[in-house]
This record gives structure tokens, C-alpha cells and sequence, in this order.
């Protein structure tokens, strides 16, 4: 498990962090000379509320560097909505329409929210302010005030959904082979890492190693070219031959290395693993997807893990300890781990 980059899960979680802390610094810096500067000038009610701001922001401060990321930053974001509610609910109490506030509400809440429940959340606040402003204001301005924050709404809700339809996508692309398709090494390593995490999915996992039987040949042979496209049959006919695991979520192919497959397989016992690994042995030999049969042959180790017996990296080992066992014991076959 050498290559530990962050998930994307992690990154966006630390990009949402730095702009709370962005934010933090600027809005308290205004907050600051807004304080100050109305003080100055005598204006105590609005000094006020900027000091409660800066105190607010200043609190937040403490909470993104002390609390985990993913809570520093729900908070300091619901803290910025629980203001602009104050804000509107403050007007309201002292009949000065802060109804504008609304308008911040949009651009705080998909922080918080995905884009669908922000868009819901977004509808009900605008109700809720348009409420407010309807005792404040005359009815032409809630009409106006109302159509500038559902343009809002639009524009933010269809930002918020092409974020996160683009960071499904390269999601997906990150997450694949750019040869075969498979997931590549670094998913590999992120679904090895969650059967440690404290809410692991499940308590017993099938670590599958399966490697080309005299790769390197073809490619002296055939060229590399060639050798890629035989690369791509074995993935294809794999990932066939898991279909009815995969289709169930209980197993899934990896590019592992260069002409190394793996497969994590979940809720398997030993001898059901030693069943499958034979079966992606057997429709290999047998060809298809463009390979003859006996074209190609892979080896296969095995082992089998559950939770709290081991570090799911021991597994590892063991099943590539069993595959070097069925390549020194003669080549396409399956070696299955003891314990
Ligand atoms: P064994 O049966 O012991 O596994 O022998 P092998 O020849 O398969 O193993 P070896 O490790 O000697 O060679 C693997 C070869 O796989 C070497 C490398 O050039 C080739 N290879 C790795 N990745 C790719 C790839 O993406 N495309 C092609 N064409 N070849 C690759
Ligand atoms: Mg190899
Ligand atoms: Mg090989």
C-alpha cells in the first residue's frame, strides 16, 4: 500500500475547508473595519451586529482548526446561514427590512447541501424571507426581491449540479484503467483501506491475484501493440466471467500492475473463492473475446481475509505468496492460501 493519495472524497473535503478559512479571514477582516468604522461614526446597533459577526466568525476560526475538517467546515457554513436567518429574523424585530440578506442564502447553503436539497432548502428560505418581507415591505418590492432570488436559485442549482456531475465523471475517469477499463491500483488501494476503517463493509473479503503466464513472450513475440490488445481480451473475458458476482456488489476487477489482475470479492469463504478463481482460470484457457483457446493462460493465488484476523495487506501477501506457488508449480492454475 505504498501509493496513499487523497480520495477525491478527501480532496473535495479539504478544498471546502480552505475556502471556509478563506472566507473566515476576509469576512472578518470586514467585519473588523465595519465595527470600528461604525463606532466611530456613532452608528452603536450596526456596530453591534459586526461585532457579533466577528465574534461568530472568530469562533469558527477555532472550529476549523481544531475540529475535524468535515465538521469544522458544516459548521462554520451553518453558523453563516444561522446569521443571515438572525440577520432577517432582527430586521423583522426591529421593523428594518434586512430582507437582502436572503440573497446570501443560495451561495452559503450549497456548501452544505447536495444540489437537489439545497434547491428545496433555497425554495423554502425564499418563502420564508418573502413571508418576512410581506409585513416589512410593499408588495411590488417582495415581488422584486422574489424574482432576483429565484434567477439566483436557477444559476446557483445549475452550478451545483454541473459541479457535481463533473466530479462523478472525474470520478470515474480517475478511477479506471486507461487500458482495459478495469479499476485501476489506486481504487484498489482505497477499497483495501475501508476494511479498516471503522465502519468497514464488510466483515469477510477474497483477495484474488491473477497474473499472465509468460506475458513478456507475446510481447517479444507480437509486439507491445499486440500485447495491449491481449491485455484488453483478458480484462473483458474477466470481468465476464465476475458478471454475476459483480452484478450482485460482491466482487470487483482490478488492473493491479502491469499484467497483474485483482479481485476483491466480498462475503466468500475459502473454498467458494477457490470456485471462482478457477472459473476466471477456466475462461481464460478457453478464449473468446479474440484470444484462441489456450492462447493465454493465468495463474491465480488466492487468500481470504475477515475482519479483526489481520491487516487486509497480510491477505495481500498471502495471496501473492499463492500465486507464485502456481507459477513455480507449473503455470495456469489456481493456488489457494491456508488460513
Ligand atoms: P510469468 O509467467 O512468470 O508471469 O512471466 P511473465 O513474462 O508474464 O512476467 P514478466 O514479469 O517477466 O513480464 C511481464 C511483462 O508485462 C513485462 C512488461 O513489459 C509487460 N507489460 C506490463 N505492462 C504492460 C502493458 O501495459 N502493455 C504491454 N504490452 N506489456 C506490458
Ligand atoms: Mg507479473
Ligand atoms: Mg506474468
Amino acid at each position: 500500500m505504498s501509493t496513499t493519495r487523497p480520495s477525491y472524497a478527501e480532496t473535495r473535503e479539504t478544498l471546502r475547508w480552505r475556502v471556509a478559512l478563506v472566507l473566515v479571514a476576509l469576512m472578518s477582516t470586514l467585519m473588523l473595519a465595519l465595527g470600528l468604522l461604525n463606532t466611530s461614526l456613532g452608528l452603536t446597533d450596526t456596530a453591534r451586529l459586526a461585532w457579533i459577526v466577528f465574534t461568530l466568525n472568530a469562533t469558527s476560526l477555532l472550529g476549523l482548526l481544531w475540529l475535524p475538517r468535515r465538521a469544522g467546515t458544516m459548521a462554520f457554513f451553518g453558523v453563516i446561514l444561522g446569521l443571515i436567518v438572525f440577520a432577517i429574523g432582527f430586521g423583522w424585530w426591529h421593523e428594518r427590512p434586512l430582507h437582502y440578506w436572503g440573497f446570501l442564502f443560495p451561495v452559503v447553503v450549497v456548501f452544505l447541501l447536495p444540489a437537489w436539497r439545497a434547491m428545496v432548502a433555497m425554495l423554502v428560505f425564499g418563502l420564508f424571507v418573502c413571508g418576512v418581507a410581506m409585513l416589512q415591505i410593499a408588495p411590488i418590492d417582495v415581488v422584486r426581491f422574489a424574482s432576483v432570488y429565484g434567477l439566483m436559485v436557477c444559476f446557483v442549482t445549475t452550478y451545483a449540479l454541473l459541479e457535481e456531475r463533473a466530479g462523478v465523471m472525474l470520478r470515474e475517469v480517475g478511477d479506471r484503467d486507461g487500458l482495459t477499463g478495469c479499476f485501476n491500483r489506486r481504487r484498489f488501494n482505497e477499497a483495501m483501506a475501508r476494511r479498516v476503517a471503522p465502519r468497514a463493509e464488510a466483515t469477510r473479503l477474497g483477495v484474488l491475484l491473477a497474473d499472465v503466464d509468460h506475458f513478456k513472450a507475446i510481447n517479444d513475440q507480437r509486439g507491445h501493440l499486440e500485447g495491449d490488445g491481449v491485455l484488453m481480451a483478458v480484462a473483458s473475458t474477466l470481468q465476464r466471467a465476475l458478471q454475476s458476482e459483480a452484478e450482485r456488489g460482491r466482487a470487483k476487477l482490478y488492473r493491479y500492475g502491469g499484467e497483474e489482475f485483482a479481485v476483491l470479492v466480498s462475503g466468500r469463504d475459502p473454498a467458494q473463492l477457490g470456485l471462482l478463481a478457477e472459473a476466471l482460470r477456466s475462461a481464460i484457457a478457453a478464449g473468446g473475446d479474440g484470444l484462441g483457446p489456450g492462447e493465454v493462460t493465468i495463474s491465480v493465488g488466492v487468500a481470504a481475509w475477515w475482519q479483526g484476523s489481520e491487516a487486509p495487506e497480510a491477505a495481500l501477501q498471502r495471496a501473492d505468496e499463492a500465486l507464485y506457488e502456481a507459477k513455480r508449480g507449473g503455470r495456469n492454475r489456481v493456488v489457494v492460501a491456508p488460513g
